[in-house]
């Protein structure tokens, strides 16, 4: 029963061959067996589980339908879920129960879904590994010695292990796509602006994004549907109609134009991943893809330009945990300055203090111009770059990472080159692009992504391709050993 998607588990709720309590309790069983191995969640929800299974069962039987009405998922413990702990990965949130819904949660709930749990993270979605985590690492299923990605490795490690079909994740820098190319996932970040915001606790709020996590294009179409659409709670909402996904895979790729990018293919690139990027054109042009080389001159310059950008703006947002009005607070305070140094001394982990430290140093006054407002530029230069691109060509097409899985603890002493290592993922966020990837093979055992880039709210012409892909290959489909 664990093995089945989205997509199979509407079927077989539709006929009736099992209920959607059934199978919530065997993947809160399999949960329980499987993931003290992968820390893959930080809070289960079972309760709340099976009194969802039991109302989707019972909306089915006055027949109601739906894709995702009985769909068990799980939520990056960022989205803000009302009375149950929200502690995006940081002691200062351990012990904040959110008192409302993100409207992704809301939506999800709406539709049916059913809420195992609560995955894990980087701590403040800041990482690409899922090691800064207040409550442990995250294991690959696929190596447990190596890293699932980051920041959203919880939910990744979880789908990729068969505990769930799908999961939401969010995507700052790379936080969906990476951890789906280091485990064999298919994960979309949506267009900025295409899924709400309001109630997913903000690391860089001009980058952040939600998105589906699963294990096909066609389940992440499904997830996606639940998740998108205009909401007047978030001010850089789209006020754009949500076409319907399913209905977006099956068209031809026949003429469809794809740009590679010759700046991917630089020496920082495993030569095995840049072979099976080759292979993955190739079975796009055997299905009527037409190949051209492309440039994108200013991509050097993303990572400094993001690795101030994000930090500036984590800096502003992360100001409100002070202690006073929520999160963690210190053992007696000696005074107010004691009580903000020492609850946020000890409440943030190194790499948010580090990232606060940069970015309130690129944002003071003396060095605005120099770091913050240079990085800006850089920003625009990089979407003029992608502009340019999509007047020649449909998608763009390449790797989704420069290596595969790390392992644990491999990076730990140097957050420079793990920094490196969202090279190809971190332009769309600056550009507000959407941007997937999928499994495009194996490199020592572990996998390998390739990522597909398309123009504003072409969320669909990705899945679409995706999906052609997928059904004219079988990576997606391979399984962990163990799991
Ligand atoms: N690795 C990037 C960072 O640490 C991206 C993280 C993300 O997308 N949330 O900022």
């Amino acid at each position: 029963m664990h093995h089945m998607t989205l997509a199979e588990i509407a079927r077989g709720l539709a006929d009736k061959k099992f209920s959607s309590e059934e199978l919530t309790q065997v993947l809160l069983a399999r949960i329980a067996q499987l993931d003290p191995q992968l820390n893959s969640f930080i809070s289960l929800t079972e309760e709340l589980a099976l009194s969802q299974a039991k109302a989707a069962d019972a909306r089915r039987a006055k027949g109601e339908t739906g894709a995702l009405l009985g769909a068990p998922i799980a939520h990056k413990d960022l989205f803000c879920t009302q009375g149950i702990r929200t502690s995006c990965g940081s002691k200062m949130l351990d012990n904040f129960k959110a008192p409302y819904d993100a409207t992704v949660v809301a939506k999800l709930a709406a539709a049916g879904t059913v809420t195992l749990g609560k995955t894990n993270m980087d701590e403040f979605a800041m990482g690409s590994a899922n090691e800064s985590s207040y409550y442990g690492a995250v294991k690959n299923p696929w190596s447990l010695e190596h890293v699932p990605g980051g920041s959203s490795g919880g939910s990744a490690a979880a789908v990729a292990a068969r505990l769930l079909p799908a999961a939401t994740a969010t995507d700052t820098g790379g936080s969906i796509r990476q951890p789906a190319a280091f485990t064999n996932l298919t994960g979309l970040k949506p267009t900025y602006g295409r899924v709400s915001r309001w109630g997913m606790i903000a690391y860089a709020s001009s980058l952040d994004q939600g998105g589906p996590l699963a294990r096909t294009a066609e389940d992440c179409a499904i997830l996606l549907q639940g998740m998108a659409g205009f909401d007047p709670n978030d001010s850089t909402s789209i006020d754009e109609p949500v076409p319907d996904y399913s209905a977006s895979l099956n068209g031809s790729l026949q003429g469809l134009r794809i740009g590679v990018p010759k700046e991917y293919f630089s020496a920082g690139l495993d030569p095995r991943i840049a072979e099976l990027v080759h292979n993955s054109v190739k079975e796009l042009e055997k299905l009527g893809a037409v190949i051209k080389e492309i440039s994108l001159p200013n991509m050097q310059h993303a990572i400094p330009a993001y690795y101030v950008i994000a930090p500036a703006e984590a800096s502003s947002n992360l100001s409100r945990f002070d202690g006073v009005r929520f999160g963690y607070r210190c053992e007696n305070p000696e005074n107010l300055v004691d009580l903000y140094k020492r609850s946020r001394g000890e409440g943030f982990g190194a790499e948010v203090q580090r990232r606060i430290m940069v970015g309130a140093y690129a944002l003071s006054a003396g060095y605005y111009d120099a770091y913050y407002l240079k990085a800006q530029k850089i920003r625009r230069l990089v979407k003029n770059d992608f502009m340019a691109a999509f007047n020649e060509v449909d998608i763009i097409l390449g790797p989704t990472t420069p290596n595969p899985a790390w392992k644990l603890g491999a990076k730990n002493s140097d957050p420079v080159a793990e920094y490196l290592e969202d090279v190809y993922t971190i332009t769309a966020n600056l550009a507000g692009l959407p941007g997937l990837s999928m499994p495009a093979g194996f490199v020592d055992g572990l996998p390998v992504g390739v990522q597909l880039l398309a123009p504003y709210f072409q969320e669909g012409r990705l899945l679409n391709v995706a999906h052609q892909y997928q059904l004219n290959t079988d990576w997606h489909t391979r399984t962990p050993t163990g799991f």
